[in-house]
């Protein structure tokens, strides 16, 4: 089921999306070659607290058999991880790393998703920050569709095509989602798909758009930790999502400041 907020839910969520936004705001200062993933979730956690907030994924149970309560604030993946890294102690980044932060905040019963990537430090090459470039206009391009009357497969259809389009490869078993009072909510959103098909979008849905692009092949691994993805090529992946509100007019991004 699909859920259209009002005008007040609205307000409440959009106080833990600009909180979202804020975050990456502080991360960003502390990403430098040596830090660990460890240490940044630590910050995001006590920044989410200071704000009156809590982090939505820590201890999140999806409920598959054999997987352990997702343990902390962010997911930090590198270079060829995809999504879901587990912050780790081990995990330090180098110079020219590619780093994905994926976070939920959330306050007042409401979730703000949003996820960026960042090279650590100065680039390896060209192509590294081209892989991010493109990932983060795929977002714009999808949203260009997020309007009222249209349905959520010619948001899909647009982020696939221009990732499709510019040699790059859309994550297929991942996909964006509903989101309010739950972390997930329908209508799910793959990054790839038919123009014209799947729910119609009406003014007070919000929405995360979330393009999971790989450099090279689309086939992914999970690791044994029952969280990490990874790419099967070895090739490096970005991650660009924020959440959104279907408006009367163009989209509202929630967790962009
Ligand atoms: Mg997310």
């Amino acid at each position: 089921m699909i859920t259209i907020k009002s005008k007040s839910e609205i307000e409440l969520m959009k106080e833990a999306c600009k909180l979202t936004g804020l975050l990456y705001k502080e991360l960003e200062k502390h990403i430098k070659p040596g830090i660990s993933t460890y240490e940044l979730d630590k910050i995001a956690e006590k920044f989410m607290r200071a704000h009156g907030a809590s982090p939505a994924q820590k201890g999140y149970n999806p409920e598959i058999k054999g997987v352990p309560p997702f343990p902390c604030a962010i997911c930090a993946s590198i270079n060829d991880e995809v999504i879901h890294g587990i912050p780790s102690k081990r995990a330090i980044l180098k110079e020219g790393d590619i780093l994905s932060i994926d976070t939920v905040v959330y306050k007042n019963g409401f979730n703000g998703d949003a996820a960026r990537t960042f090279i650590v430090g100065k680039s390896k090459s060209k192509e590294d920050e081209r892989l991010l470039e493109i990932t983060k206009q795929a977002f714009f391009e999808g949203i260009k569709y997020a309007i009222k009357g249209n349905r959520v497969g010619d948001i899909s259809h647009a982020i696939g095509q221009f990732v499709e389009k510019n040699g790059y490869s859309v994550v297929r078993e991942f996909q964006g989602h509903g989101i309010g009072r739950q972390m997930h909510e329908d209508p799910g959103i793959p990054n790839y798909g038919k123009a014209g098909k799947g729910a119609r979008l009406e003014p007070g849905m919000t929405l995360a758009i979330e393009p999971m692009v790989i450099m090279g092949k689309p086939d992914i691994l999970e690791l044994d930790d029952g969280w990490t993805i990874i790419t099967e090529d070895g090739t490096p992946a970005a991650h660009y999502e924020n959440t959104i509100l279907i408006t009367e007019k163009e989209p509202e991004i929630l967790t962009l400041l």
